[in-house]
């Protein structure tokens, strides 16, 4: 395998584009292997215990990092609409006035500013995911696309993993489910595996904390199960949220009744997410939520296990 730039360019889509935040390298929580994993702006759902702030806007956003300042000015000086200003040796960023111009990000060499999420081609993207192929080869790795909800991005996820199977590629889709069935049915043949979250079964419970219904969610996973994709169900655990007997015995109903071979890693509740909520000037809202110690978490896998479901920790 392998691939230059012009014959990138030359595949279907390659020059589609899309809004990112993020491509890492060498994941290996994000499916099977060694995985370069791209992270795609915007999401439907604004689940309270979000790992990935960054991810819910479709739009870019700025982070400001105070600690990093060095009061230098610069910053007041390129900004047309007077966000920065300055009181008593303090950074004061007024995010309200801020039009996301990054002017301001291009001349922090301190890197208290920082634009998150950017335009990129397929092609871009492609060019950075190439470079790792050899580690997907010794590991049985590939490509995973995650976001936010990579099918709000459809076009520019089409296309992507339209180029990467062109390349031979393993692919993965990491996605919440919240999309119309039309657009699973178009990516279908291009998707290995399907990374798929189910935060409740309890469709009210589902409204309260991440914002929509499940009923789509649970209809497409069954949908894409009937139509025999391969499926790893991934689902948060948040202690007081979603912890209950109620909760893992409808999941394990769910999963029993799907009669698939459906794996399920179990993805319990961490905070380093924190300083990001800062950084973008938001609350973050579970501040009284105790991360799980290990002898819990092993509860919970017993709990599933014992009604029949695969659960590992993811
Ligand atoms: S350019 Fe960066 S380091 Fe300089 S004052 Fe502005 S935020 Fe601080
Ligand atoms: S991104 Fe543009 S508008 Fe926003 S603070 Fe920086 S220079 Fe000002």
């Amino acid at each position: 395998m392998g691939c230059d730039e012009m014959e990138v360019n030359r595949c279907e889509g390659a020059l589609v584009m899309g809004c990112i935040f993020d491509i890492k390298r060498f994941a290996i929580h994000d499916g099977p292997g060694i995985r370069t994993t791209v992270f795609l702006k915007g999401c439907p759902l604004q689940c309270l215990w979000c790992h990935n702030p960054e991810s819910i806007s479709p739009h870019r956003e700025m982070l400001f990092t105070p600690e990093r300042c060095i009061i230098c000015g610069a910053c007041e000086n390129v900004c047309p609409t007077g966000a920065h200003r300055f009181e008593d040796n303090q950074h004061i960023y007024e995010r309200e006035r801020c039009v996301v111009c990054g002017r301001c990000a291009d001349v922090c060499h301190a890197r208290a500013l920082e634009i998150v999420g950017r335009n990129v081609t397929v092609a871009d993207v492609m060019s950075e995911v190439e470079q790792d192929i050899p580690f997907y080869e010794t590991s049985d790795g590939g490509l995973t696309i995650s976001g936010g909800e990579p099918l709000m991005q459809l076009k520019f996820t089409e296309a992507l993993l339209r180029v990467a199977k062109q390349r031979g590629l393993h692919t993965c889709l990491d996605t919440s489910g919240y999309a119309d069935w039309n657009a699973f049915e178009r990516i279908l043949p291009l998707v290995d595996l399907f990374l798929y979250d189910i935060k409740f079964i309890n469709d009210d419970q589902h409204r309260k904390w991440t914002g929509v219904s499940n009923a789509r969610i649970l209809q497409n996973l069954r949908q894409l199960v009937n139509a025999g994709a391969n499926v790893t169900l991934r689902c948060p655990i948040i202690p007081t949220i979603n912890d209950s007997n109620e909760h893992f015995r409808d999941l394990a109903e769910l999963i029993n009744e799907l009669n698939a071979p459906l794996k399920c890693e179990l993805l319990p509740y961490h905070r380093m997410a924190v300083p990001k909520y800062k950084r973008l000037g938001r609350e973050y809202p579970l501040a009284d939520i105790e991360i799980p110690s290990n002898e819990i978490v092993h509860g919970w896998l017993e709990q599933l296990r014992a009604m029949g479901v695969d659960a590992v920790v993811g």
